[in-house]
């Protein structure tokens, strides 16, 4: 099954960490959801008669669109695409809590919208401000306990650890907090000072300190436990899961399947070649309607997709499959992934499990990075 990914490349402002593709110019939004339609049905033979299993509306800030506007995507995703089973696609929308209105969250449910991705980040109004978050902690609550009241159960909270003069007591309140809702997926990321972002100049400027790699390891540790003790499994790096209630679309990332990406800077994967769009919303939009957006390719060799095959597998809890590893790439990919994995299990960082995973082991999650630029061939 294949999925479909729509980059909405909107948001309200912009906040001080992120170096997504996004604009404020929100006065295109009409002109990019008509680019979004004819692009959608210009690429439908990309993926040769795959049913779709899953819709991801990522950003940027999806939320920034109206149910009537993301309705009129889905409906053309539905008259071009071929659907796998309606009653069992997942079609997830990002979405800021300060949107989810009562209005909008009913607006929504008139959709097939069956999960919300919510980015909460903190629940320390101080850190929200600072790193320029619109939502305050209590309107982050509200909007998940409104969606919860109003049957969009289905809820994933992005939560960041590592922020500006955040202590681990300020971490641990926020997984209080984070439990307490008893949403059923929970993504964790630990910030990172992108070059050119406005955290990045104020941590040039002194205004602003990392965090030290010891207390990166011990708010990584805190928050392992902590949900590993309230149920969820640990089933990708960033990503904790109560029992059968991964992300299909992103497992379907780490799983190598095949996704095409719309928008401006979305990506697009088939398998034996990458495409990316170019994250520039006026060219998009001033794409003649019969022509295909502007964009880039780049064709795979046999060790990028080796080296692609290694760091999605091993972000993930059952690892990398050696036996596929052995079908799809052959012998010598095979040798080479054992050969350089050999000090790393002679170390306990690597476990080779019964049924031929080659995963990380859980102290070895935080330098998964060093580990898997080891295993690499290119
Ligand atoms: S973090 Fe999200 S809401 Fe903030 S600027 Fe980036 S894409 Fe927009």
């Amino acid at each position: 099954m294949a999925g479909i990914y729509i980059h909405v490349p909107f948001c309200q402002s912009r906040c001080a960490y992120c170096d997504f593709y996004s604009t404020t110019l929100l006065r295109h939004r009409e002109a990019y959801v008509e680019t979004v339609c004819h692009e959608l049905l210009h690429r439908s033979a990309e993926l040769g008669g795959e049913p779709i299993g899953t819709i991801y509306f990522g950003g940027g800030t999806p939320s920034t669109l109206t149910a009537k506007e993301i309705g009129k995507i889905l409906d053309t995703i539905v008259d071009v695409y071929t659907i796998a089973n309606a009653q069992d696609l997942e079609i997830t929308l990002e979405a800021n809590p300060d949107d989810l209105t009562e209005e909008y969250v009913a607006a929504l449910r008139t959709l097939p919208i069956n999960r919300i991705s919510m980015g909460i980040q903190s629940f320390h109004d101080r850190t929200l401000r600072l790193v320029g978050r619109r939502h305050t902690a209590t309107e982050a609550i509200e909007a998940v306990h409104r969606c919860q009241r109003m049957g969009l159960t289905n809820i994933s909270i992005d939560l960041m650890y590592g922020l500006p003069g955040e202590t681990m007591d300020d971490w641990s309140y926020s997984l209080d907090q984070a439990i307490a809702l008893k949403v059923p997926h929970i993504s964790a990321y630990h910030l990172t000072y992108e070059e050119d972002t406005r955290l990045w100049r104020m941590k040039e400027q002194g205004l602003v300190a990392p965090i030290g790699e010891e207390q990166s390891i011990e708010a990584f540790n805190l928050l392992r436990t902590r949900l590993l003790a309230a149920g969820y499994e640990h089933y990708e790096i960033s990503n904790f899961a109560l029992p059968d209630r991964h992300s299909r679309h992103n497992s379907s990332y780490w799983k190598g399947t095949l996704y095409i990406g719309i928008g401006p800077g979305a990506h697009s994967y088939d398998g034996n070649s990458r495409r990316w769009n170019l994250g520039d919303l006026g060219e998009y939009i001033a794409t003649p309607h019969d022509e295909d957006v502007p964009h880039e390719a780049e064709h795979l060799t046999t060790d990028e997709r080796y080296d692609e095959r290694v760091i999605t597998e091993l972000r993930t809890a059952q690892g990398i499959d050696l036996e596929r590893l052995l079908t799809d790439f052959g012998k010598r990919y095979h040798t080479h992934c054992m050969h350089c994995a050999e000090p790393y299990i002679h170390r306990g960082q690597l476990v080779l499990t019964a049924d031929n995973h080659l995963r990380l082991t859980p102290e070895s999650i935080f330098v998964s990075d060093a580990v898997m630029r080891d295993l690499l061939y290119v």
